[in-house]
C-alpha cells in the first residue's frame, strides 16, 4: 500500500513537471534549479557492494547500505553534489575510474603504492588489516605461516590476494566476492579465507555464520582511502576538505558509531 501511494505521488509529480519541462526525469539540468551542468552536479561513485559493513545491499532497502555509503553521501552533501552509486566488481573499479565511467571509488579500498601509480587517494578514513577465517574444527592453521601447503580463498584484485601470494607454497583461489570465499570454505574447497578484519568480524558476529571462526593474528595494517582520477586534483582537495569537516563536526564519529558500535576512533 505504501509503495502504491508512493508510486501515485511520483506519477502525480511527473504529470506536473511535464507541464513545466519536457518530461519526467529526462533532463537533470532543467530540474536542478542551480544552473550547474548535470554532469558536474552528480558525483558518480563506484563500489563493489559485497563488503558488509562497508558497502552491501540489504533486500529490505532500496539504497546501498554501509559505512562507506553513509560516509560518501555525507561527503557529497558537504560538497553540494548528489552521489550516484555504481556497483561493480572490485577488480573493475580502477579501470572504470580510468575510463572516466566514475569520478571516485569508495569500496574499503586500501591505499597502497601500487594503486597510487594509477589513482589519487583521499586522506585515510578507516584503519583495517587482514585476518583469516577457518572452519571451527581446524587445528593445523593457527597463524598465517601455517598456510604453507594449504588452499586459501581470497577476493580477486585485493590486498588479501597480494599478501597471500607472498606466503610460500600456498594454493590460492581468487574468487569474485568475500561471500564466494566463505562458501568455498564451508564446502571444504579451501582451508582458509583471508580477508579484511572488519568484514570478517561482521561476517562472524552479525551475519549468523556457523561452523567457522576468525583467528586473531592480523597480517597487515592498512588504511582505506577514496580513490580518484590522477588528473582531478581539485576533486581530491574537495573530498579531503569535506572529510575533515565531517571529522571535526562529529558527523564521521556518528557514522562510525552506527556501524561499529560506538568504539572510539
Ligand atoms: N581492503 C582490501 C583492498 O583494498 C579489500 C577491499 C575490498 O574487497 N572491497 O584490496
Amino acid at each position: 500500500m505504501f509503495k502504491f501511494k508512493k508510486l501515485m505521488a511520483v506519477a502525480a509529480a511527473c504529470a506536473l513537471s511535464v507541464a513545466a519541462f519536457t518530461g519526467c526525469g529526462g533532463d537533470q539540468q532543467a530540474t536542478s534549479g542551480s544552473g550547474a551542468a548535470s554532469g558536474e552536479k552528480i558525483l558518480r561513485v563506484g563500489c563493489s557492494a559485497d563488503f558488509a559493513p562497508f558497502e552491501f545491499q540489504d533486500e529490505t532497502q532500496k539504497e546501498f547500505q554501509g559505512f562507506d555509503m553513509d560516509l560518501i553521501r555525507a561527503i557529497g552533501k558537504e560538497m553540494g553534489r548528489e552521489v550516484e552509486i555504481k556497483d561493480m566488481g572490485f577488480d573493475g573499479l580502477i579501470p572504470a575510474l580510468q575510463a572516466k565511467n566514475i569520478d571516485a571509488i569508495i569500496s574499503g579500498m586500501t591505499i597502497n603504492e601500487e594503486r597510487q601509480k594509477n589513482v589519487n587517494f583521499s586522506d585515510p578514513y578507516y584503519e583495517a588489516g587482514l585476518t583469516m577465517i577457518v572452519r571451527d574444527n581446524e587445528e593445523a592453521i593457527k597463524k598465517f605461516q601455517d598456510l604453507k601447503g594449504k588452499k586459501v580463498a581470497v577476493q580477486i584484485g585485493t590486498t588479501s590476494a597480494e599478501e597471500v601470494k607472498k606466503i610460500e607454497g600456498v594454493e590460492i583461489k581468487e574468487l569474485n566476492t568475500p561471500a564466494d570465499c566463505f562458501m568455498e570454505l564451508k564446502a571444504n574447497g579451501v582451508d582458509a579465507v583471508v580477508n579484511d578484519k572488519p568484514v570478517n568480524e561482521y561476517y562472524i558476529t552479525k551475519s549468523g555464520a556457523t561452523g567457522v571462526k576468525e583467528l586473531t593474528e592480523k597480517l597487515t595494517a592498512e588504511n582505506y582511502g577514496i580513490a580518484m582520477s590522477k588528473d582531478n586534483a581539485d576533486l581530491q582537495k574537495e573530498i579531503n576538505a569535506a572529510l575533515k569537516k565531517l571529522k571535526d563536526n562529529g558527523e564521521y564519529q556518528k557514522i562510525y558509531d552506527k556501524w561499529f558500535g560506538g568504539a572510539k576512533k
